[in-house]
C-alpha cells in the first residue's frame, strides 16, 4: 500500500514513523514546501526501517503521490501574533486550495486523511475543495481524544485501554462530548465494572477524567510546544484500517447530518475500510450528551459557514 503525506512537520513525520513501526504501508512519500525538511525526515525515518517491517520511504514532489491509496494532509501555517482564529483558518484554507488540487491531480483515487487543525473544519474544507464523496475525505477528528478517554478509564479501572469501549464525539476541541452513558468495559456497563473492580467512578473522578481528556493538548503544549506522538499513532491506526480493509469502528470526522445540524464534519463512531467511511453509528446518548453533541456540531457548522468558501 502506498501512502502519501503532505506536510513533513511534527505530525506528518510522527504519522510516517508510526506507519513504519506498525508496518501498515509498503511505500511512503513525504511532500513539503520545505523540501530539505521532508528529505531529512524521510531519511531519519528510513533508518528505523531495518528495525521494523520492510518499507520504502522517500521525500518527493506531488507527482510522486501517483498511485497512493491514502494521502495524509498534515500541512499548514501557524498563528501569527495578533491573528484571529478565523484569519488563521482562512490562510490554512488557502494553503489547502493549492494542496488539495495538486493531490487530486496526481492521486485521484486516494482517500484523503486530514490531520491539520482545526481538523473538523479543515476536513469540511477539503471535502468541498476536492468534490470527493463524503466517505473518502476523513478527518482524524476525535480518534486521539477517544484514545485519551480509554487510557484514563483503563488506568482507573486497572485494565488495558483496548478493553475499554468509550467514545469522544463531536468537535476535536473544547466542545467535544465524552460519551459516558454508552461507555463499557469488556461487555459490562462502566458503573457495574467499576463497582466490581472496587474502583467506583465518583463525580469528582469523572470530572477529573473529563478535564484530563479535554485539556490534554493544552497540558502537553505547555510542556513541549506541540503534540505529535499520539496523533501520529492515531493516523497510522486509520491508515491501517483502510489498507487492510478492516471495517473497524473508529471515531473520525466526515461530512454528514448530525442530529439537527445539516452537513457538518465532526466525529461519530464510523466504520472504516478500503473505501473509506462506509457507515456511521449514533451511540445511545443521555439527553445532556445529545444536547452537547448538537451544540458542538452547530458550532463547527457556524465556523465553517463563517469561512464563506
Ligand atoms: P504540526 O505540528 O501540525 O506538524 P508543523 O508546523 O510542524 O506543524 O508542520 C507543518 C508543515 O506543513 C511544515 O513542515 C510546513 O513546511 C508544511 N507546509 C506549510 N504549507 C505547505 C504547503 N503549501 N505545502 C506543503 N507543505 C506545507
Amino acid at each position: 500500500m502506498k501512502l502519501g503525506i503532505v506536510g513533513a512537520g511534527m505530525v506528518g513525520s510522527a504519522a510516517a514513523f508510526s506507519c513504519v513501526q506498525q508496518g501498515v504501508a509498503s511505500s511512503i512519500v513525504m511532500v513539503d514546501l520545505d523540501a530539505a525538511r521532508a528529505r531529512a525526515e524521510a531519511e531519519d525515518i528510513a533508518h528505523a526501517v531495518p528495525f521494523a517491517a520492510p518499507a520504502h520511504i522517500m521525500a518527493g514532489e506531488y507527482a510522486d503521490l501517483e498511485g497512493a491509496s491514502v494521502v495524509i494532509l498534515a500541512c499548514g501555517v501557524s498563528q501569527k501574533p495578533g491573528e484571529t482564529r478565523l484569519q488563521l483558518l482562512s490562510r490554512n484554507a488557502q494553503v489547502f486550495a493549492d494542496v488539495v488540487a495538486r493531490v487530486i491531480r496526481y492521486a485521484p483515487d486516494a482517500i484523503l486523511l486530514v490531520a491539520s487543525n482545526p481538523v473538523d473544519i479543515m476536513t469540511q474544507v477539503t471535502q468541498k475543495l476536492s468534490g470527493l464523496p463524503a466517505g473518502r475525505v476523513i478527518g482524524s477528528g476525535t480518534i486521539l481524544d477517544t484514545a485519551r478517554f480509554r487510557w484514563l478509564l483503563g488506568q482507573h479501572l486497572g485494565i488495558a485501554p483496548r478493553s475499554v469501549h468509550a467514545y469522544v464525539l463531536g468537535e476535536h476541541g473544547d466542545s467535544e462530548v465524552l460519551g459516558w452513558s454508552s461507555a463499557r468495559a469488556g461487555s459490562v456497563g462502566l458503573d457495574s465494572f467499576a463497582a466490581q473492580m472496587r474502583a467506583p467512578l465518583t463525580d469528582s473522578l469523572r470530572q477529573r477524567i473529563d478535564t484530563g481528556v479535554r485539556r490534554a493538548a493544552y497540558t502537553i503544549i505547555e510542556g513541549k510546544g506541540a503534540t505529535w506522538y499520539g496523533i501520529g499513532a492515531g493516523l497510522a491506526r486509520i491508515v491501517a484500517a483502510i489498507a487492510q480493509d478492516e471495517q473497524t469502528v473508529l471515531t473520525v470526522s466526515t461530512l454528514s447530518d448530525v442530529l439537527d445540524v445539516p452537513q457538518v464534519c465532526c466525529s461519530l463512531p464510523r466504520v472504516v475500510g478500503r473505501a473509506g467511511v462506509s457507515s456511521e453509528l449514533m451511540p445511545d446518548l443521555s439527553e445532556g450528551e445529545r444536547h452537547d453533541l448538537a451544540a458542538s456540531a452547530r458550532l463547527l457548522r457556524d465556523s465553517y459557514d463563517a469561512l464563506a468558501i
